[in-house]
């Protein structure tokens, strides 16, 4: 039955869309079930058919265009700024149906670091432009032909007279074929742009042949006289986006952090994670510093597997997780971290923050002294047998409190971290081979869990620059520890298993890194 107005959320078959995200359809009530929904179609169409929800056409918008597009394109374009023209190349396609896609990207430039990113060959295709809608298109009808003539006439409407000039600019001087890629703003979005293309082919000879009937040779239409024409169809196309605003606000979060650089200095079990979880948080900018080989032993907690034993941990994080991220900047240094701090320190001393993830208390105190005046730092570290993890946050660097500010000597004059649950003075790690082979007992959901903790804390101190230096301790049992005949610290003894503590005012004056001590 023809409806006497077009309504939404009806689709081109006849099908009515009634579920709401998230709704619950309660399958021990089928009666209630089928009367609700019978009402529900009701409210719908009633509504439709008055005009009262003509508005959720434009929600709608990209389900109705795509539904006659015979095209697709990926966008990495930031979807805001003026109109302007854009690279359209062509890469392997991601779906195994289809051959290749159309990338779009706001320069050539990004386009090929992108396309090296997710490992793809990248070639030129055609040309490209942006245009930006002030206010949202109604969307077309269900088979609806897309024509030149209306086409120029929908842009003028919806958008500016200065983006309409600058599109007709463009279009004069442009080869075909072509494309357009278009936005416009549905605030009743998640994200609050909607992106779609249009395609203005070249011009066939057949389309030639017709066009040019009667003239004598040479003094027909031109091939754009015959492109422009207003009656001539045009292609619709489809968006999928692949640009950061997009990508990252389903982690409930604004992609705040592409601008933030952080420095990962350590990358085994615990640096290997917490890696991973920066780039899902957005951060973008991350240089990873390992001078190691990964080993056999360690691919059980290790972000790394088997298939890349014997390779420089460092570069090979980078390879697995820049495809992954091609909107971020990922790179592995294969060096020594004091070395690094000699003939690059801008990669430490210009980062945002600093993660100290290197299981080494020697190095860390180094790193710390070396550091303590130029960036922000945190340090991660765990102990064994499921004990604890911790992570120490400093505030702006030269400010009171430190990880030097954790250690005390004990009677003998030895140093030891006052923050270990562990009782000073204890061999807490175990050989199978000799020294070469000697290992800290940890899982690797203990690893996972250190990274969630340092990056959690990363993730907040780059947010909010004024979070003040602080150490957070995750008790884990005891009982593992223990029960291998280890002993615990007095700190041990006042904290409960199984709480996450955190400590704040922790510089001492007579800290030898941050202190006043001489
Ligand atoms: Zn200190």
């Amino acid at each position: 039955m023809e409806l006497p107005r077009r309504i939404p959320h009806l689709d081109a078959s006849g099908k009515l869309c009634l579920v709401q995200p998230g709704s619950l359809l309660d399958a021990s009530n089928p009666e209630g079930l089928v009367l609700d929904t019978l009402e529900r179609a009701r409210t719908v169409v009633q509504r439709g058919l008055d005009g009262a929800n003509d508005g959720d056409f434009v929600t709608e918008f990209l389900a109705y265009w795509e539904h006659e597009a015979s095209a697709v394109a990926w966008s990495i374009c930031a979807l805001e700024g003026p109109p302007r023209a854009i690279y359209a190349g062509r890469v392997p396609a991601w779906a195994s149906s289809e051959q290749t896609t159309v990338l779009l990207a706001d320069d050539a430039t990004s386009a090929a670091a992108w396309a090296a990113r997710v490992r793809r060959g990248l070639r030129n295709e055609g040309e490209g432009f942006y245009l930006p809608m002030e206010s949202a298109l109604m969307p077309p009808e269900f088979g609806e032909r897309l024509h030149f003539g209306p086409f120029c006439e929908l842009i003028e409407r919806h958008a500016s007279a200065a983006n309409v000039e600058a599109a007709r600019r463009w279009l004069q001087a442009a080869r075909l074929p072509a494309l357009i890629l278009m936005s416009m703003p549905v605030p009743t979005l998640a994200s609050p742009m909607a992106a779609f293309m249009v395609l203005l082919p070249a011009v066939s000879e057949a389309e030639l042949g017709i066009a040019r009937r009667g003239w004598r040779k040479g003094r027909g239409p031109s091939e754009r006289d015959i492109a422009l024409r207003k009656h001539r169809a045009l292609v619709r196309g489809g968006i999928r986006r692949a640009d950061a605003a997009y990508l990252l606000p389903r982690t409930g979060d604004a992609p705040t952090l592409l601008g933030k650089r952080v420095t990962v200095v350590g990358c085994g079990a615990v640096g290997s994670h917490l890696a991973s979880f920066l780039a899902m948080a957005g951060v973008g900018h991350l240089a990873l510093i390992d001078k190691e080989h990964l080993a056999r032993q360690n691919v059980h907690r290790h972000l790394l597997g088997l298939d890349s034993v014997d390779q420089y941990k460092a570069s090979s994080l980078a390879t697995v997780l820049q495809p992954r991220f091609p909107h971020l900047d990922i790179a592995g240094r294969d060096a020594d971290v004091l070395e690094v701090l000699r003939t690059a320190p801008e990669v430490l001393e210009e980062a945002d923050l600093v993660v100290i993830a290197v299981g080494d208390e020697t190095l860390q105190l180094r790193l710390e002294a070396r550091l303590e005046k130029h960036a922000r730092r945190l340090h991660v570290w765990l102990e064994p047998l499921g004990l604890a993890q911790h992570a120490l946050l400093t505030s702006e660097p030269g400010a009171q409190g430190c990880y030097g500010c954790l250690f005390e000597r004990d009677d003998r004059g030895a140093l030891h971290n006052g923050a270990s649950l562990a009782a000073p003075g204890q061999a807490l790690d175990r050989t199978i081979a000799g020294c070469q082979d000697s290992f800290f007992p940890f899982s690797g959901m203990e690893a996972v869990r250190a990274a969630i903790l340092g990056g959690e804390m990363t993730v907040k101190a780059l947010k909010d620059a004024a979070t003040v230096t602080q150490l957070v301790t995750a008790v884990g049992s005891f009982g593992q520890f223990t029960s291998a005949g280890f002993a615990l610290s007095g700190r041990a003894q006042r904290l409960r298993s199984g709480e996450t503590r955190v400590f704040k005012d922790l510089g001492r004056r007579e800290c030898t890194i941050c202190g006043m001590a001489p």
